[in-house]
């Protein structure tokens, strides 16, 4: 090993190694011998039918497993440089941001209003009075909440709600931003307006990790994909290679893309030698192409 191997594994800012994990009252791990690595600005999707361990993959990525919950624990986590089980919540706080799947389980309770609880987490921080102005009122204004400053947390919308989630985590300028099924909870207008702040984000280069069950969602922006099943790996690669296994999608009660799938059929049906689309913009120029019109 190298310096040049060194170089390699440095640009990486997360890293999971062997990641097995039990809460104190589990029978059984729910997390075994998990690895992944993402590197800068890169956006990861952790894929997964409901209790396949995404959400606790998500604590183990902030502390709050193993520091908050106990359990048995194993593997290696290291975000930022900082090794999760030798480090705390607190420090890990500035290094990677979690949002939860309800916006509600986020705030504070102890802000009055929508600026208040941006400046919460950077005031226990102990943050300068001018810094925490700087970064509330970026914040706000990155995630579309101009106007609303002065609002009840409470009043506000789903969509609203959860978009003042990511910008309280995005006020203490995380090096990752952990989102935790960040549309589950809200109406179709809040969930594209939520997505539209991540894609944002992961446009501008942000390092992401994204549990979601609905895979169409964020096909359009990420890079990587793990496929969890009963807290195992099934499958970890380029976005492209994991979807393309339509058939280990569906084995494990998670839906591809629909244009993924229909182009699987086609293939494996019909003999098409086809390239696979995992969004719709991509199967329109793939279909275009193949009927001559493009
Ligand atoms: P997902 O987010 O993919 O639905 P979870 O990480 O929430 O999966 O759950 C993985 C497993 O861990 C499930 O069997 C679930 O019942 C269990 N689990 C989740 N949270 C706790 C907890 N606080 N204590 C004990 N078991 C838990
Ligand atoms: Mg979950």
């Amino acid at each position: 090993m190298g310096l040049g191997w060194w170089l390699v594994a440095s640009e990486s800012v997360v890293v999971v190694e062997n990641l097995t994990y039990a809460y104190p009252t589990s029978k059984d791990f729910v997390l075994r011998d998990v690895s992944f690595d993402v590197k800068r600005g890169e956006v990861l999707a952790v894929l997964g039918p409901n209790g396949s361990g995404k959400s606790t993959l998500c604590k183990s990525l902030n502390g709050l497993v193993p520091h908050f919950y106990g359990g048995r624990y194993g593997g290696r986590v290291v975000v930022g440089g900082e090794e999760v089980l030798k480090s705390s919540v607190a420090k890990l706080a500035t290094k990677v941001g979690l949002v939860f799947q309800d916006p509600e389980d986020q705030m504070s309770g102890l802000a009055l209003t929508v600026w208040e609880e941006v400046a919460f987490g950077l005031m226990m921080l102990g943050y300068p009075r001018e810094e925490i102005v700087r970064r509330v009122e970026e914040a706000i204004e990155y995630v579309g909440l101009k106007g609303l400053e002065k609002r009840s947390p409470f009043e506000l919308s789903g969509g609203q709600m959860q978009r003042l989630a990511i910008a309280t985590v995005l006020a203490l300028k995380p090096e990752v931003v952990v989102l935790d099924e960040p549309t589950a909870q809200l109406d179709p207008i809040g969930k594209f307006e939520v997505l539209a702040v991540i894609e944002k984000l992961a446009r501008e280069g942000s390092t992401i990790i994204i549990a979601e069950h609905e895979i169409e969602d964020v096909a359009y922006f990420a890079d990587k994909a793990l496929l969890l099943h009963n807290g195992r790996v099934l499958a970890y690669g380029p976005l492209r290679n994991v979807l393309r296994d339509v058939e280990k999608l569906k084995s494990v009660g998670v839906d591809p893309p629909s244009v993924t799938e229909l182009t699987h059929y086609l293939v494996k049906e019909l003999g098409a030698d086809l390239e696979y689309p995992v969004t719709l913009e991509e199967a329109v120029k793939i279909y275009s192409e193949l009927v001559g019109v493009a």
